[in-house]
């Protein structure tokens, strides 16, 4: 189906068209460019421009640039604009214009991109959903989205990231949602923010771009809650298991690898279930379903779809690893290396703390639970501090080895009692090739670290085990 015609494109851009082409999608990267796609040539590490002959090779319907490609014939399908960027970003704020979707907007220090795949889980049994498949929440991924959404699309959930004062509020207003949500606040770039509070008024300028009468969904269990709750319109709606929340948490009961969620809406009694342990998750949960009835959604059908909902890969998905084929011995793995803060490390300990070794198919296991964590990035002056105090996290003592990653982990290395204390080494390819001396049948093992510290490395080492 045509997504945008070279006229349609062309008016939003305010750019040229030089032939009469139809695009039914946007890329911004020929490798993963479908035919048809509008290429547009941004310019990143390395300039679109550069690629824009292959992607017409690839059958791109078009690309837009700001000048014509070198060796690239002037009569080729282009959209030519002052300035590409730009020029997405009023591609977007017109495929918002005259969407008829009904439009949710998260921010929030984590939990974006897992509430965002909760309300495609939620909405998607009610309506044509329009979501990014990854998390596409900045200054390009925004508008990108944005150009992408389908005109008979019934709802669009919309992410959006910051690392920088000021980027949350142009970003809501370009995507004008009706329903706006914060999921929590954590210490997270404080580097770029003198504290906490800060880091709450930028992500409540989300409430900037809300549309006449538009909601704000608000976690009630913050420190910042009340600051974020008066930048909000009067429609504001909360969740968490603060006593003042509208949407109320009563228990999150692990059941096997779920949990069962129990709790209050405005409208009675709540009963969901989450397929994936961890209370954080229960709270985004109860918070996406509270924004799902902003929108108008079914409550009924929400809270018995939010069971569709899967972690996405590396925010605390569960695998188990075979260790030995022979003797069927495995360990079980926790993939948290998508990234950390103090605020989402602090969930995953407590997972992995509530998680019971299980003890191999064919043998007994030993059942350690074992944490590999690497460094926590952007964190500001306090970064030391805030990784030694991870030491002093409730019920630390149930896991037996903590083996840690980077310099700044070195910090909590030595807080560690000794016989806590795995290997430390200042870079996770160190690790990696030793990953299979580390683990025995029956363990679990959680790893955990900001993606600069690329602890991911040592999952992928556990898997080729
Ligand atoms: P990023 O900005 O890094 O892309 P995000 O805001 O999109 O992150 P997610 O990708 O959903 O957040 O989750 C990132 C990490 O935070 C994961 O480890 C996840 O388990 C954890 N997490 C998600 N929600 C919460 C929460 N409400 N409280 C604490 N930790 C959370």
């Amino acid at each position: 189906m045509t997504l945008w015609t070279a006229t349609e494109a062309a008016e939003a851009t305010q750019g040229r068209a030089t032939q009469d082409w139809r695009a039914t999608g946007v890329s911004i990267d020929t490798r993963s460019l479908q035919k048809g796609d509008l290429f547009v040539a941004l310019k990143d590490i390395r300039d679109g421009h550069d690629f824009v002959a292959q992607a017409l090779e690839k059958g791109a319907a078009a690309a837009l640039v700001s000048r014509i490609p070198e060796g690239l014939s002037p009569d080729a399908p282009l959209l030519i604009v002052d300035d590409v960027l730009e020029g997405l970003s009023r591609l977007g704020a017109a495929g918002r214009a005259r969407a008829k979707a009904r439009v949710v907007a998260i921010t929030g220090s984590v939990g974006k991109t897992s509430t965002k795949e909760m309300l495609r889980a939620i909405l998607s049994g009610q309506g044509k959903v329009h979501a990014a498949e990854a998390s596409y929440n900045n200054h390009w991924g925004v508008p990108l989205t944005l150009a992408r959404l389908p005109q008979d699309a019934d709802f669009a959930v919309i992410e959006i990231g910051m690392s920088n004062p000021g980027e949350i509020a142009p970003l809501a207003q370009l995507a004008r949602p009706h329903v706006a949500m914060i999921t929590t606040i954590a210490p997270a770039h404080l580097a770029a923010f003198e504290n906490i509070d800060g880091i709450a008024d930028e992500k409540a300028s989300i409430f900037t771009g809300l549309e006449p009468e538009g909601q704000a969904i608000i976690n009630a269990d913050l420190s910042t809650s009340a600051r974020m709750i008066a930048a909000a319109p009067q429609n504001t709606v909360t969740f968490g298991t603060a006593k003042s929340a509208a949407w109320h948490l009563d228990s999150a009961t692990p059941a096997g690898e779920a949990t069962v969620c129990r709790g209050t809406s405005p409208q009675g009694p709540l009963l969901y279930k989450v397929a994936t342990p961890g209370k954080h998750f229960a709270l985004n949960a109860l918070g996406a379903l509270a924004a799902a009835a902003a929108l108008g959604a079914d409550p009924v059908i929400s809270a018995h779809d939010i069971g569709r909902w899967a972690p996405p890969a590396g925010r605390g998905t569960r695998e188990r690893i075979l260790l030995d084929q022979v003797d069927e011995t495995f360990f079980d793995l926790i993939d948290d290396a998508f990234n950390a803060n103090p605020v989402s490390l602090a969930a995953a300990l407590d997972v992995l703390i509530a998680t019971e070794p299980t003890h191999g198919i064919g043998r007994v296991g030993n059942g350690r639970r074992i944490a590999i964590l690497g460094d926590m990035l952007e964190l500001g002056p306090d970064e030391i501090a805030m990784h030694r105090a991870v030491a002093r996290h409730p019920g630390l003592a149930k896991i037996t080895t903590i083996h840690c990653v980077g310099p700044r982990m070195h910090a909590l290395y030595e807080t560690l009692p000794r016989a806590q204390r795995g290997i430390w080494v200042e870079t996770a390819a160190e690790i990696a090739p030793q990953a299979r001396q580390l683990f025995d049948a029956g363990d679990i093992v959680l790893v955990k670290g900001s993606k600069g510290s690329k602890v991911s490395l040592v999952v992928d080492q556990m898997r080729k085990l």
